[in-house]
Order: structure tokens, then sequence, then C-alpha cells
């Protein structure tokens, strides 16, 4: 009898306790994903300068261990008007996200605050290189990144595109 007592207790425990399982389709009902989750590498924005934080070195596209990235610099119009630090600007970018292996190299050997890995993991698509994300795509994940996760950059101060003059004449 307390046997079959618990066992009831046990079923009625259950029965009342909140779901833990996600309602995937529902985007109401999903699991909210935590900071320190990593999805797909993404492209920071500079709020400061308005411009990315890239300055296409390059460096993460080679340390990349499957090779699917590419970038491409140019000169900074925004140095030449005096208006930003970086000399040289992404032009073009473009990570194939369908051969990332979330790995985060390219976050951590990045010298300017310029990736980061996005919260975002739903990427599937019917069409073939569907998932080859260029710099808009990139940048619009890591501007909804550092919305989300109040984000700010690890080296400020050497990464800043603030140009020098105006932080002295502050
Ligand atoms: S993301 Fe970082 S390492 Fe990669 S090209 Fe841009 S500045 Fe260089
Ligand atoms: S996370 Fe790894 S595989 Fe993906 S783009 Fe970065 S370095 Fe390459």
């Amino acid at each position: 009898m307390i046997g079959f007592l618990t066992g009831l207790f046990v079923t009625m425990k259950t029965g009342f306790r909140r779901p833990v399982t996600a309602q995937y389709p529902d985007p109401e009902k999903r699991i909210k994903v935590e900071n320190r989750f990593m999805g797909f590498p993404s492209l920071t924005w500079d709020y400061d300068v308005e411009e990315p934080y890239c300055t296409g070195c390059m460096v993460c596209v080679r340390e990349c261990p499957t090779e699917c990235m590419t970038a491409k610099m140019k000169d900074n119009p925004l140095f030449s008007e005096g208006k930003s630090r970086r000399k040289k600007i992404i032009d073009e970018f473009e990570i194939n996200l369908g051969r990332c292996i979330l790995c985060g190299i390219c976050v951590e050997v990045c010298n300017f605050d310029a990736i980061e890995m996005s919260h975002e993991h739903e990427l599937s698509k019917r069409v073939r290189n569907g998932n080859r994300f260029g710099l808009q795509q990139l940048l619009k994940l890591g501007i909804k990144f550092q919305s989300n996760t109040n984000w700010q950059p690890k080296q400020p101060e050497k990464n800043s595109g603030v140009p020098v003059k105006k932080v002295d004449e502050e």
C-alpha cells in the first residue's frame, strides 16, 4: 500500500512539474540559450563610428580549420575623413556556414573584437550553398547578438574606431 501511494505521489508530482522539453517550431516556447552558447560566427558593429570592427586582416581566414572563410580589405574612407582610427576596413567577407564546425578559433585569433560566436543555430536551407553568408548577413547576425547580450568589446581602448584626437579632446 505504501509503495502504491509513493508511486502515485511521484506520478502526480511529475504531472504538475513545468515541462522541460521545448515545443521546437513555436518561437515563443523554445528554450532561451545561455550567453555562453556558441552558434554561428558573426561580425560586430562599432556604433561609435558606425562601421564594422573588422579590418579584413585575414588572420581568422588563415586559421580556420575548414577553410570556410574569405575576406578582402579596402582603404577606409572614414579614416581619410578623420572620422575613424581604422586605416583599413573590411570590404568583402564570406563564411560558408554549411562548412563551419563552430570551433570558435576565428574568435580566439581575432585581435580586433570583430567576430563573435552568435546564438544563431537554425540556418537550414533548401538550396545548395544557401548558407554562404556575406558581409551584410554576418553583420546582421552580429548586431542581433550584440543587442541580445549587451556585448562590449574585450579591448575597447585598442579596438575602438574613435579617432585618437577626438579622445584627447574629450
Ligand atoms: S574578423 Fe578579425 S581576424 Fe578576421 S579578418 Fe576581421 S579583423 Fe581580421
Ligand atoms: S568557427 Fe571555426 S570553422 Fe567556423 S568559421 Fe570560425 S574558425 Fe572556421
